[in-house]
């Protein structure tokens, strides 16, 4: 009879490991924050930048496209991004998140959600001004340019604002990657990050913004890449994010750390 192998743990991050860790998790704030989402954190989502435009006056009368990945149950999209663009599309995996999403946007749009901490109406959704597309999907399989060219990405719908013509493929003025790209490897996160490049409408002026999590770079100062089995992801250190942002030819033009977190969790960065 042989030995089970009881020595071997994956170093790299599993997809259906990942989500499968996700799906046992509830499908709230609380759910995708770690348990983390009330009472600690009120202030974190009340910062200026979040009721600010992205630019004012723009120079440009066109709609501003943002792109919200591993985007749980659509935090980003109601509290930051629809406040600064206006169209979204949010792409989520686990069904539990996405389909919660979704049943947070329909009722924005239909005006019959209840507000409180946890669930803001979504802005220019119930008055059709701004829009939230819907996908299910992963980071690994998603192209921002095509993103519905991968057979495993699902569309569930569009809310809020229709256009004239399709624009799923015109490109995002911002994508927005908060706390899911642990699920990539060093080798996924790279082209992930091309990818994305690709997929910015204008290489001068949008960005992508990465908010995650931050072990210590290794002891001899470079580096470091810890593996967390629980639920099959990455932590990066400082300098491991900015050595995969070179490899993908993006250029780092503001970085800051989170301020107002508990002691003792990872340092937070954007
Ligand atoms: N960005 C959201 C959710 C963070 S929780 C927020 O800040 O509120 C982490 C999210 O990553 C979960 O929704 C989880 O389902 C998602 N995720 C896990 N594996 C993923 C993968 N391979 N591709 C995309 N998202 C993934």
């Amino acid at each position: 009879m042989s030995q089970p192998d009881t020595t071997y743990t994956p170093s790299q991050p599993d997809v259906e490991e990942g989500i499968e860790y996700w799906s046992t998790q509830p499908a709230s704030y609380d759910g995708v924050l770690g348990g983390f989402g009330s009472g600690l954190m009120p202030e974190l989502s009340t910062v200026p930048s979040a009721i600010r435009p992205l630019k004012t006056p723009p120079a440009h009368t066109r709609r501003t496209r943002a792109l919200d990945v591993g985007a749980g149950v659509g935090r980003v999209t109601s509290d930051v991004l629809l406040h600064l663009v206006s169209d979204v599309v949010l792409v989520e995996p686990v069904e539990g998140f996405v389909n919660e999403a979704w049943k947070r946007g329909a009722s924005s749009a239909e005006g019959i959600l209840v507000e409180d901490s946890s669930h803001a109406r979504w802005k220019g959704i119930q008055d059709k001004t701004k829009s939230v597309t819907v996908l299910q999907g992963t980071l690994q399989a998603l192209d921002p340019l095509h993103p519905l060219a991968d057979p495993t990405t699902k569309l569930l719908g569009r809310l809020g604002y229709e256009p004239a013509e399709e624009d799923l493929e015109s490109g995002f003025d911002v994508i927005w990657c908060q706390w899911c790209l642990g699920h990539l490897s060093n080798v996924d996160l790279v082209a992930f990050f091309k990818r994305c490049r690709q997929g910015l409408r204008d290489p001068d002026n949008s960005i992508i913004v990465v908010k995650e999590n931050l072990c210590h770079n290794a002891a001899d100062g470079g580096p470091e890449t810890v593996f967390d089995p629980s639920d099959s992801s990455l932590t990066r250190s400082d300098l491991a994010w900015k050595k995969a942002f070179t490899r993908a030819g993006l250029t780092l033009v503001h970085e800051q750390v989170q301020r107002g977190f508990p002691v003792g969790l990872y340092e937070v960065r954007m």
